[in-house]
């Protein structure tokens, strides 16, 4: 079994545009480039799990989603962070494009991407661990079985329940990184 780390994109890879889509737009945040690179070097499969919802919104449609996926991957690529694979939830129950307007398993805090991508490679979750910026993140991590840290915006609050509980909230992403490999031997699960 491979261990992995699952990864939230906006606000915790680059930087959150509103429904943004844009290649062109496409900014690492601090420290992104590096702490991948570490992980990578550390045996990690790094996977990107993303909610979409401007699919369904009718923002932009999946097609250009993927050649936005396809320039981030490759600007990681070439800075040795490249990802094995992005996951996303192109859904919501209240957009305006009837066939992604539903509920469904795969939008965070449902910990469906992260479960299909550890079918799909061979992940063990009780090794694999979560970074995003917001609690749904970490509730899809969680209950898909992974260690999860929050790095913390000033955006979220306590968590109201032990699903959203993160084991590690972190000032920014290589601190993120640091305590991951600091403690990724400590599982007892
Ligand atoms: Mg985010
Ligand atoms: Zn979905």
């Amino acid at each position: 079994m491979r261990k992995a780390v699952f990864l939230d994109r906006d606000g915790t890879l680059i930087q959150n545009h509103h429904y943004g889509c844009d290649p062109e737009s496409i900014q690492l945040l601090d420290g992104v480039a590096e702490g991948l690179g570490r992980l990578r070097r550390a045996g990690y499969l790094l996977i990107v799990v993303t909610n979409q919802s401007g699919i369904a919104r009718g923002y932009f449609d999946e097609g250009q989603l993927a050649v936005m996926h396809r320039r981030m991957g490759e600007i990681l690529h070439d800075q040795g962070a490249g990802v094995a694979a992005f996951y996303h939830c192109p859904h919501h129950p209240e957009g305006v494009v009837p066939r992604y307007s539903v509920e469904c398993h795969c939008r965070k805090p449902q910990p469906g991407m992260i479960m299909r991508a550890c079918s799909e490679f061979g992940i063990d979750p009780s090794s694999s661990w979560l970074i995003g910026d917001i609690l749904d993140d970490i509730e899809a991590g969680k209950r898909a079985g992974c260690r999860g840290i929050l790095l913390d915006l000033g955006t979220e609050g306590k968590p109201e329940i032990p699903d959203r509980e993160p084991e590690y909230v972190a000032k920014s992403f290589l601190e993120a990184v640091d305590y991951l490999l600091n403690h990724a031997e400590s599982a007892d699960g």
